[in-house]
């Protein structure tokens, strides 16, 4: 099934000329069921194999620990993570934010670390600006999942654009999950604007109201986004990657000759 979900979503962004990904999957979702660790990552590691040698689609995977349950069972999960280490790229943090600030996963964030994975979270997506500096302060984050709240707060918009901090923006989802109640209050160009480094992303795609050219034309359509906003766009998706730094220049070269290719 791991497997079968894995291809369905790699064949489907191949459709949309998506070349790399970086997908999270949260084990305790399963394990919490009956659903052997082993198993999860087994189908999903095998599905992006296959996705990179048939479909050319590169990718890094990220395990996230559920923040409604303990840090003691994220403990447990980074554990049951450990033998399959290789295939991991980094650990992130979601399910319900408000209530479940990131200070809570200090200890397991810190371990995670040492481990070698690489940290995001989800933070300031429903819930408040502070969890952005906590992920940010505490967590030590390198990348900030949605983060929709940053600019509530002057003083970390000056840090995300001196650091080269990136969010992971993923508008329909927003929309959907009722974030924002229809998409011409979405910040994301105000955020861009700014100077910080907003991607587009699709969040649970199959649910969440769309992949990513869904939420790419969305926003486009509704914000009447220039060409220029585009290319900076879909130049930022490549830099927020943790792509090494030659795949990176390849794409971006790769879309920014498609731009100048248009009229
Ligand atoms: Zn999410």
């Amino acid at each position: 099934m791991f497997f079968d979900l894995t291809w369905a979503y790699l064949t489907k962004v191949h459709s949309q000329n998506v070349v790399h990904v970086e997908v999270f999957f949260d084990p305790q979702t399963h394990t919490e069921r009956g659903v052997a660790f082993d198993v999860v990552i087994n189908g999903i590691k095998k599905a992006l194999e296959k996705g990179k040698e048939e479909l050319n689609i590169s990718y890094k995977l990220i395990m996230s620990y559920l923040r409604h349950l303990s840090e003691e069972e994220a403990f447990k999960t980074l554990e049951e993570a450990l033998p399959f280490k290789d295939w991991i790229d980094g650990v992130g943090l979601d399910s319900s934010e408000v209530g479940n600030p990131p200070s809570k996963f200090i200890n397991v964030f810190e371990a995670s670390a040492k481990h070698g994975f690489k940290l995001v979270a989800h933070a300031g997506e429903e819930g408040p600006v502070e969890y952005i500096w906590e992920a940010l302060d505490h967590l030590k984050i390198d990348r900030i999942d949605h983060g929709n709240r940053c600019l509530d707060d002057d003083t970390l918009v000056q840090k995300l654009i001196e650091d080269n901090i990136a969010l992971t923006l993923c508008p329909l989802s927003n929309l959907e999950l009722k974030v924002i109640q229809k998409m011409e209050d979405h910040n994301i160009v105000e955020i861009l604007d700014r100077g910080i480094m907003a991607t587009i992303n699709s969040d649970d795609p199959a649910y969440f109201g769309g992949y990513m050219n869904e939420n790419y034309y969305e926003t486009a359509k509704v914000f009447n986004l220039s060409k220029d906003q585009l290319l900076q766009l879909a130049i930022n998706g490549f830099e927020a990657s943790w792509l090494s730094p030659e795949e990176k220049d390849k794409h971006i070269l790769n879309v920014k000759n498609y731009f100048s290719a248009l009229n």
